[in-house]
């Protein structure tokens, strides 16, 4: 028997309103990932990508269609249970790595585990453990403004999955950083959401970071095109 998917997009759709023009984004979309799935999602700048992965987070909504994670149906939640949903099972990274300035590379990190509840004596072993990880372990006193865009990334890597979410969204995360900084920081990502078991998606129109994908899949026209040899694709 088929395991069931982890995460499950139905006839997902979104239309942007423009004036009196309907813009459609999303058109009918279906995806289907398995749990510890790599998915790399490729496409131009305006094809969809991030609008997609803010449906998938529950942070926006669909005109129509389907957002399954873990057996969770996003639709049957209130907007506060989406909050307190994605705070528990989701670890985002951003392009522009979306730190908070105010606290420290440390506090950054141990958010998500003090909004999930845990205690700060518990969550303090976790932190240190993902800083280490991240090759940031003497960094953790530091605001985001003494440290490097490479190193505010790794920061935001070990905060996305510190709380031990289900799901990594990653939304061009190498967009802002030098090449050989973002092939660092794919490194990492991938190193540690293999580790950990996580499933991830990430959106790029970076096509080195293929490679790395289980699957790549392209949205053009609304929709996702699977790209049948992630090999080639990488080359293009
Ligand atoms: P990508 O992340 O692939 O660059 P986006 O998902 O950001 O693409 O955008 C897809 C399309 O939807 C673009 O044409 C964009 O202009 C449009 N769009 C995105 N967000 C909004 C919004 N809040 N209101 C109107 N149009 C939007
Ligand atoms: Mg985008």
């Amino acid at each position: 028997m088929e395991k069931e998917a982890h995460i499950q997009l139905t006839k997902l759709t979104k239309n942007y309103k423009e004036g009196d023009k309907i813009r459609s984004v999303l058109d009918d979309l279906e995806l289907h990932v398995q749990e510890g799935e790599m998915i790399v999602l490729l496409g131009r700048s305006g094809s969809g990508k991030s609008t997609m992965l803010n449906l998938v987070s529950g942070i926006d909504k669909p005109d129509s269609g389907e957002v399954i994670i873990g057996g969770t149906n996003l639709a049957e939640l209130n907007e506060k249970d989406r909050t307190l949903f994605r705070r528990k099972n989701i670890g985002f990274v951003f392009q522009s790595f979306n730190l908070i300035s105010t606290l420290t590379a440390r506090e950054n990190v141990l958010l998500p585990l003090k909004l999930k509840g845990n205690s700060d004596e518990a969550s303090s072993e976790i932190v240190d453990h993902f800083l280490n990880e991240v090759g940031l372990g003497d960094r953790g006193d530091s605001y985001p403004d003494r440290l490097s865009g490479g190193e505010q990334q790794r920061v935001a890597i070990a905060r996305a999955l510190a709380h031990e979410p289900m799901l990594i969204l990653a939304d061009e995360p190498t967009g802002n950083l030098d090449f050989e900084t973002g092939s660092t920081i794919l490194d990492i990502l991938n190193k540690l959401v293999r580790e950990n078991g996580r499933t991830m998606i990430i959106a790029t129109h970076d096509r080195d970071i293929c490679k790395m994908a289980d699957r790549v899949l392209e949205l053009s026209g609304g929709k996702l095109h699977i790209a049948e040899n992630n090999a080639e694709v990488a080359q293009q």
